[in-house]
Formats: C-alpha cells, sequence, structure tokens
C-alpha cells in the first residue's frame, strides 16, 4: 500500500483512468487532503463507495509523527519520528514577509561536507515524498497558520534524491494541493552536476541554490568532498546552463569560515568566477557546531568580504541568523535528538 501524500495529482489521475474513471477525481481527491484537511477517505463523499473501497485498498494516509518542538524566537525545530523510526528534524522561521519551512530531503547524508553537523550521520535512506510533504501539513496543523514558502534545506543532499523531491514540489506547488508558488520554493544542492542539468529542463520555475563556499578547487576541495567529482568550473558551467536555460537567478550560498574561505583573496577569486552572471551571493555566517572544527568568521571580516563583492559588481546580502539557540541553524540538523 502507497502513502497517498506521496502522489502528485497527475499520478492519482492515472490511477482513476486505470480503474476505467474519470480523471477529476484526482482534483476532487487533492481537495479533500490540502484544502479541506480531511485524512479519512471513507469522509470523502463526493466520492462513490465502491471506488472509496478500492482506495482503501490501494492507499494509506498515515502521518510521520512530531516527536519534539523546540521554541526559540521566530523560529520553531521539529523533531519528526518516521514511521520505520527513522529520526530528522524541520525548521519553522518567521520571517516578516512569512511563514518559510526548511524541510529535510534525506535521513543523514553523504555529501560529507566538513563544516556540516547534518553529514556527521551517513545516509541512511532517501526520504519518500510523502514524508516530505507531511513535514509541512503536520507544522502547518501545529501553528494553525499557513506556510508561504519553502526551502529543501535541511538534513539531505536534495538531488541525491531527485525522483521524490520533484513530486514533493509538485504536490506542495499544485493549485489543488497546498498551492505554494514555485517562486517560493527554493531546492539547494551541494552541486550535484547532471541533476542540476536535469533540473533546468523542467517545467517549473522554482529556484536554485548552489552551495559553492569555495571560489577556487584548492578552497572548495578541502571543504567539499564532491568538489572531486564535480569541480568548480564543472559545477559553475552548469549553472551557466542552468540560467541560459531558465533565464532564472540563481542563489549562490557561501558560508564563512573563519581563515579559511574568508579572506580578501577569496572574495577576489568570487567575484572574477562570478562576473557577469545572473547570480546573487548569499553570505551565511558559519554556525559553530559541538564537533567540528570551524569558526565563525567575525563580522568585520564579513563585512570586508560583502564589501568587496559589491564593489566589484556582485548582488550580496548577508543571510539572518536563525535558531541558534536552540541548534535549529543551517548546518546544525541532525537526524537524532541531543
Ligand atoms: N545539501 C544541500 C542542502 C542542505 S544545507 C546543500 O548542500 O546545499 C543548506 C546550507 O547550509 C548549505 O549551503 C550548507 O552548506 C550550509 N551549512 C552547512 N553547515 C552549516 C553551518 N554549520 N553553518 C552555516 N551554514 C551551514
Amino acid at each position: 500500500m502507497k502513502n497517498i501524500f506521496g502522489y502528485t495529482r497527475e499520478m492519482l489521475e492515472n490511477y482513476f483512468i486505470n480503474m476505467g474513471e474519470k480523471k477529476y477525481k484526482a482534483t476532487q481527491v487533492f481537495e479533500w487532503l490540502y484544502r479541506h484537511n480531511e485524512y479519512d477517505i471513507n469522509k470523502f463523499s463526493n466520492i462513490k463507495k465502491d471506488i472509496i473501497d478500492k482506495m482503501f485498498g490501494d492507499f494509506t494516509t498515515d502521518f510521520i509523527k512530531i516527536e519534539k518542538v523546540l521554541e526559540g524566537v521566530d523560529v520553531k525545530k521539529f523533531l519528526f519520528r518516521m514511521l520505520d523510526g527513522e529520526k530528522i528534524e524541520a525548521v519553522l522561521m518567521e520571517h516578516n514577509y512569512g511563514l518559510s519551512v526548511c524541510v529535510s530531503s534525506q535521513v543523514g547524508c553523504n555529501m560529507g561536507c566538513r563544516f556540516c553537523e547534518s553529514g556527521r550521520l551517513k545516509k541512511v535512506r532517501n526520504l519518500e515524498a510523502y514524508e516530505i510533504v507531511e513535514q509541512i501539513l503536520l507544522i502547518q496543523k501545529y501553528i494553525g497558520k499557513r506556510i508561504d514558502s519553502v526551502v529543501i534545506m535541511g538534513i539531505g543532499e536534495p538531488f541525491d534524491n531527485y525522483d521524490n523531491i520533484i513530486r514533493f514540489i509538485r504536490i506542495i506547488n499544485d493549485a489543488k494541493g497546498l498551492a505554494i508558488g514555485a517562486r517560493h520554493i527554493t531546492v539547494s544542492t551541494c552541486g550535484l552536476v547532471p541533476k542540476i542539468d536535469e533540473f533546468s529542463n523542467l517545467d517549473l520555475q522554482v529556484n536554485l541554490a548552489l552551495s559553492l563556499h569555495g571560489a577556487t578547487d584548492e578552497v572548495r576541495g578541502r571543504i567539499m568532498p564532491v568538489n572531486k567529482v564535480y569541480n568548480v568550473d564543472t559545477v559553475i558551467a552548469a549553472i551557466k546552463r542552468y540560467i541560459a536555460k531558465t533565464n532564472r537567478r540563481v542563489t549562490i550560498e557561501y558560508v564563512m569560515l573563519n581563515m579559511v574561505n574568508d579572506n580578501l583573496e577569496d572574495a577576489k577569486s568570487l567575484a572574477k568566477l562570478l562576473k557577469g552572471m545572473n547570480v546573487y551571493v548569499n553570505l551565511i555566517p558559519y554556525n559553530e557546531t559541538r564537533n567540528i572544527d570551524f569558526s565563525k568568521s567575525s563580522k568585520e571580516r564579513i563585512n570586508k568580504f560583502y564589501d568587496y563583492l559589491i564593489k566589484n559588481g556582485i548582488n550580496v546580502t548577508v543571510r539572518r541568523e536563525f535558531g541558534g539557540n536552540i541548534k535549529a541553524a543551517c548546518g546544525q540538523l541532525r537526524s537524532e535528538s541531543d
């Protein structure tokens, strides 16, 4: 049996067509699930009894569970337990422009970025699409409000779980689903080039963010093992193809690690690398973690780096810091409660 929250409307249409029914039934099901928050298939009153019976045999509406919620200022961290007992986290952020959720895409992560806490536990498995959709549904229910935007920047590398991520995006973006606008959805990748290319062919206007963190192979290679497979030139070439194809601006994430990648030399290399590209750089103040030997760049070093980029015509912002005190910040999410 399959969990119904992992089905896009198109998949449900095919399901109904295959049983000789009209495909608009899929829209009715979506409306029950995502408009009326009705999760009991028996109560889908505009669907005939024999179809309901069949659906019962084919689908579950089981939910993952909220195990714990930690509340900070403008931020809440949710620890979820999957049906098989695995645990992941998601974070709710209250911006002045709306509510945003950062979801996890995998249990653990295999990318091994040296500075990131989430990667300390190797990948156990991918999350299914329904497990990602339900992170949003449960958070909405918990706070009693609608989520405005979603970033796929929690635990895991989304492009290492591509098909489930795309399904998740289609479900939350669907006008009959959660109707979260594509421009309010951002996928962040450490740079898996074949998937960046695949993503550029997608019929959705979703935002793409690249975790670059180093403008030369020397610097990036030291902190991101993925650079051995897709180095700086290769990944930037893929981003250029993506921009050429989609005409969309890409976010370049750059975590500021004291004396590792935050020197003026690094700013110079970065400005040179990105010159003329339709990108904006998001400088991320490093969130120090318990176990790892990196430290946060000082405000002065961040400002100097920022100023250099601005002066050299690169769009740049500094990411607002969220959730440090409850270990809910970027790179601090783990699969287990601690
Ligand atoms: N795997 C994806 C998404 C998860 S991480 C990716 O690599 O993009 C989301 C962002 O937080 C990434 O840019 C990541 O490099 C960054 N990050 C990881 N650890 C961090 C830390 N301790 N402080 C600040 N940012 C961190």
